[in-house]
């Protein structure tokens, strides 16, 4: 299916590895020129250039903390104008309810809740006056099933949700849509941080604890980043203008729920 992205300009945050880059994979294979952004220059860098080579489109890659208000700064005019906009950072780390301090929650809050509004509010006029615009938050699975270890992750990206459920409806007449994508477990370098983290306290493998969570996937597997680009590109195409303000799971199954 041809997207009708070709030319279109994106940002793509903390897209060196994992879901990031299979957003900006599938969004550079339908044409669209790409800033990309990570903490660690050498895998951007690789990963601008693997882009770059395999599909053709400009890739800029810009290293910078997108959480901190500088990093955030030299993204954004390293980006100028650009029709697509990809919110992503790290998730913060699991615990229990009990472990977590007023810093904590600002952390998780700063990355994944105020960036993306952030990036949102500095990138949404330039969409508004083109009259065109794609905004795809990357949240989780938890904003619809909570994850009881991922307190701090439950929180910061319910209040996103909240902010989103809104802004969405009043960017809509300017043809600017924004959704969030719900990622359930993906074959990452965060899944393999939070099955060791299983496996240790449970004192089995990283396999084992691997296999024990596929287990409880209907689809009886991890997703993989490519399946989850290409559900955000199909969200910024020009066919997907009418989804808006919309929570969508890629979980395989795992959230038991009807809606
Ligand atoms: P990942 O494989 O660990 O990749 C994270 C990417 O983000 C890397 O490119 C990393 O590069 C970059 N990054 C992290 N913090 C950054 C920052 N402050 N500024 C700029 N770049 C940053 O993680 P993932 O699995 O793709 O997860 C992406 C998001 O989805 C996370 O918020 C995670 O919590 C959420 N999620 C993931 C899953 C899953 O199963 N994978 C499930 C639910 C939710 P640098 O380290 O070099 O900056």
């Amino acid at each position: 299916m041809d997207l009708g992205l070709k030319g279109k300009r994106a940002l793509v945050c903390a897209a060196s590895k994992g879901l990031g880059r299979g957003c900006a994979e599938a969004l550079a294979a339908a044409g669209v020129d790409l800033v990309i952004n990570a903490r660690g220059a050498e895998a951007l860098l690789a990963t601008a250039e693997d882009i770059r080579e395999r599909h053709g489109v400009t890739v800029t890659p810009v290293a910078a903390d997108i959480v901190s208000e500088d990093g955030r700064a030299t993204v954004l005019e390293a980006a100028g104008p650009v029709d697509i906009l990809v919110t992503n950072a790290g998730g913060p780390p699991p615990g229990l309810w009990s472990d977590w301090e007023r810093a904590d929650f600002i952390a998780a809050l700063d990355a994944n809740m105020l960036t993306p509004i952030a990036l949102m509010k500095a990138l949404l006029p330039g969409m508004i006056d083109r009259g065109w615009g794609r905004v795809v938050n990357i949240t989780s699975q938890s904003v619809k099933a909570p994850i009881p270890v991922l307190g701090l992750s439950n929180s910061a990206r319910a209040g996103l949700t909240g902010y989103v459920a809104g802004t969405a409806r009043q960017v809509a007449p300017h043809g600017v849509t924004i959704n969030n994508l719900l990622p359930g477990i993906h074959a990452t370098d965060r899944a393999d941080a939070l099955d060791r983290g299983v496996a240790e306290a449970d004192g089995i493998t990283l396999d084992e604890a691997r296999a024990r969570r596929a287990a409880t996937i209907p689809a009886r597997r991890y997703g993989t980043p490519a399946e989850f680009g290409a559900a955000c590109a199909f969200l910024c195409s020009t066919q997907a203008g009418f989804i808006v303000g919309q929570n969508i799971l890629l979980d395989g199954g795992a959230t038991n729920s009807v809606l």
